[in-house]
């Protein structure tokens, strides 16, 4: 492993924990050679809202603390603030309190949840300002309590999203006066369903430049590293392993190597039987880093 420092990025991937937070969690994270874990704490594409299991919580802090592993937690992907349906939205908001309260009790720095779509056309506004009523309670909350952070994570595009483009996360965090309490989740292979050509040479590189000045320095915290079996603006969202896919390894270079990216950790969430894609993809982009620095330090402080 790269020794730390200012510029490394923790690399690591969704982890499963069916049969346990910490049983299942730990030994996956020890195999696939993480240093970021993200979890569900629900069922993926449902409204349940488990207690947890108070031991298990307990066992995989300390077992991340242990390993120096940062965890964050992924919200059920039904979540859409900007929904029509007023009880879709009343179950989203219900679904980011259980995860942020979730996230405190197992020490995750942070909880990614999409930035939802309008679904209907003429709605856009109205949705704004629903993300803006919903949203703005649960970060002030999130802040007072000081646990995890809120992150968006502008979607692979289609249905009236709220935001797929880069750029339209300047407007997203305009909506909740830029509180201080939501950072943003990046996923390469959502930005090149929404139409970012990351493959071409400086893509992403450009793509980078272009969210640190719609959001500002420091505010991403997240990187999502996905390979897409998809051609870059289909607006779909199927990935693939790194390099293997049509962004292909140049551009997770290029990712690797941006300052945007320099202490943020960075997980897949690709194919994998077992753990072992995940592991394969972990050790690719553990490659891409930058050299570490000799002499003069060229990370950027954080
Ligand atoms: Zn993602």
């Amino acid at each position: 492993m790269p020794a730390p420092g200012p510029g490394h990025r923790p690399v690591g991937s969704h982890t499963p924990t069916s049969g346990g937070l910490a049983k299942a969690a730990l030994p996956y994270v020890d195999a696939a050679g993480s240093e970021v874990a993200q979890v569900y704490v629900g069922n993926s594409r449902g409204w349940a809202m488990p207690a947890g299991d108070p031991v298990q919580d307990e066992s995989f802090r300390a077992g991340c603390a242990e390993r120096g592993v940062a965890a964050y937690i992924h919200a059920s992907l039904l979540v859409n603030l900007g929904s029509p349906t007023a009880a879709t939205v009343q179950r989203s908001v219900q679904i980011l309190s259980h995860a942020l309260r979730r996230g405190a009790a197992i020490g995750a720095r942070g909880v990614v949840f999409h930035a939802g779509s309008a679904v209907d056309a003429g709605y856009a506004d109205t949705a704004m300002r629903q993300v803006r009523e919903s949203l703005l309670p649960l970060l002030d909350s999130a802040a007072d309590a000081g646990g995890p952070l809120l992150l968006v994570e502008p979607s692979a595009g289609g249905g009236r999203s709220l935001a797929c483009r880069v750029e339209q996360l300047g407007p997203y965090l305009d909506t909740v006066d830029r509180h201080p309490w939501l950072g943003v989740c990046f996923d390469t292979c959502h930005a090149w369903a929404a139409g970012h050509d990351l493959a071409a040479e400086g893509g992403m590189t450009a793509t980078l430049d272009t969210l640190v000045s719609a959001v500002g320095a420091d505010r991403l915290k997240l990187v999502h590293a996905n390979d897409s079996k998809d051609l870059c603006g289909s607006t779909r969202d199927r990935h693939e392993n790194i390099g293997k896919g049509m962004i292909g390894e140049p551009a997770f270079a290029e990712l690797m190597r941006h300052p945007a990216t320099a202490g943020v950790p960075v997980l897949v969430e690709t194919p994998t039987d077992r753990h072992e894609g995940h592991a394969a993809d972990i050790t690719t982009l553990r490659r891409l880093l930058p050299p570490p620095p000799s002499g003069n330090d060229v990370g950027r402080p954080r």
